[in-house]
């Protein structure tokens, strides 16, 4: 096939950039024409600008990945905090107690666990490498309708323009229109969760350990930044974490040192707030003629066991090899059945993921004795457990 092959990626965030690059360093570029469009505005970086309040947990394996794709040098120049150990807790516990979970780069011969990367951080280095290459991107551009027609998909933005590619990308997010508009269905878990994110000034170091405390209403998490800041993600009641939105800055403060009960000494307020609506999800489909999703779009998990932008990355990098598999080889990457090799090699692993993390979740918000009880023997036994930490380890790692 020597023809353009017409992709649309509907959503520029780090899901949707990372298709793209990967598309265009991929064999089968030169047959790849390439358009990404997004809603929002362009996100852009600049060192001087205040961390952002959207960080993630980037595994060693998807820093690797980006590395690959030529992004993690100016990503880990820039701004990104390494986190060596992770400690993970029960609040009926303490940390320094038998059952608390202990994960150490050293132990498993890696010099880090992962990075705390700000996610504009991200799309901002995906995007310069874009701009140099061949990719129509286009933000502030919305997509209004989405119908199929044969076996492709015609979409309209919000100006009334229209294309009609031969494979179109959803990497539109939780809320996916291009999922919805497809008819594909998801099957939710529903939770009562809100996450309250903020920056806070611990009064001891955070020791580049990645902290996260579970209580009855959710686990809070301390990740570290790199000036000695701790970003803070509570996963509480909507109630509570409006509470913590509207309560002053010591009174905030103070709810987070008695949550994380002092592991870092006294927090102090040190930046802005937010929060944000939780929602664990997987669609029941990844692909059908014409069209694949990707990233949230696809699979929506809980923020605990920081996972979502690195399952999403990874369904960039395959769906990307099995499109330049597919050109080379002369296929047709929008036919079904070739974006099926995509759906088998992705789908099991994150669905293996969200029961899991969807387990833990409900697991640990529990307060009842016996279980707590229960929990802290297997928290124990786990610590003690080799392969089956090790395994669980590269799994988190991202190189499983
Ligand atoms: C509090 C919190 C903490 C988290 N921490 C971690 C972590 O530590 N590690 C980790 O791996 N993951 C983490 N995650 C998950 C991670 O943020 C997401 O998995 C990741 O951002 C998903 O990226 P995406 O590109 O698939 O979707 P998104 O980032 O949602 O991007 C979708 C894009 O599509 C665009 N869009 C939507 N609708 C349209 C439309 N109609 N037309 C055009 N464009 C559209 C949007 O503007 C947006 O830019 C966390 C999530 C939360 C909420």
């Amino acid at each position: 096939m020597n023809r353009e092959f017409d992709i649309l990626i509907a959503g520029g965030g780090m899901v949707g950039l990372a298709v793209a690059l990967a598309l265009l360093q991929g064999d089968a570029s030169d047959q790849c024409k390439i358009t990404v469009v997004d809603a929002g505005k362009r996100p852009a970086f600049s060192p001087g600008q205040e961390v952002s309040l959207r960080v993630s947990a980037i595994a060693s394996g998807t820093a690797s990945q980006l590395a690959s794709l030529g992004a993690w040098d100016s990503i880990a120049e820039a701004r990104v905090c390494p986190y060596r150990d992770m400690k993970v807790w029960d609040a009926t516990g303490s940390v320094e107690g038998p059952e608390t979970l202990r994960f150490d780069a050293a132990d498993f011969a890696v010099p880090q666990l992962g990075f705390i990367v700000e996610n504009i951080l991200i799309q901002d280095a995906l995007l310069s490498l874009l701009d140099a290459a061949n990719v129509s991107i286009n933000f502030e551009t919305r997509i209004r309708s989405v119908q199929k027609c044969g076996n492709r998909y015609v979409v309209e933005y919000g100006n009334g323009e229209t294309m009609t590619p031969e494979l179109l990308i959803g990497a539109d997010g939780a809320s996916s229109f291009v999922r919805n508009s497809a008819g594909i269905t998801v099957r939710s878990w529903q939770f009562p969760q809100t996450a309250f994110v903020t920056h806070l000034q611990p009064e001891l170091s955070h020791r580049n350990t990645a902290w996260q405390r579970f209580l009855a209403n959710g686990p809070v998490a301390l990740l570290p930044l790199r000036d000695g800041r701790v970003s803070t993600v509570w996963t509480t009641t909507p109630e509570q974490a409006e509470e913590l939105l509207n309560a002053t800055d010591d009174q905030m403060a103070s709810l987070l040192t008695e949550a994380t009960d002092s592991v870092l000494g006294n927090l102090s307020a040190a930046g802005p707030r937010g929060s944000f609506p939780l929602k664990s999800q997987h669609a029941d489909r990844y692909v059908l003629d014409g069209l694949a999703l990707v990233g949230d779009a696809a699979h929506a998990v809980h923020p605990l066991a920081g996972q979502g932008a690195n399952l999403g990355l990874a369904d960039a990098r395959v769906l990307a090899a099995v499109i330049a598999e597919a050109l080379a080889a002369g296929e047709h990457p929008g036919d079904l059945p070739i974006l099926r090799r995509y759906e088998r090699a992705r789908k099991v692993a994150n669905k293996s993921m969200l029961h899991f993390i969807n387990g833990l979740n409900r697991l640990f918000s529990n307060e009842s004795t016996p279980l707590a009880r229960l929990r802290g023997a297997g928290m124990a036994l786990f610590n003690r457990s080799g392969p089956i930490k090790e395994y669980a380890v590269q799994v988190a790692l991202g190189i499983r």
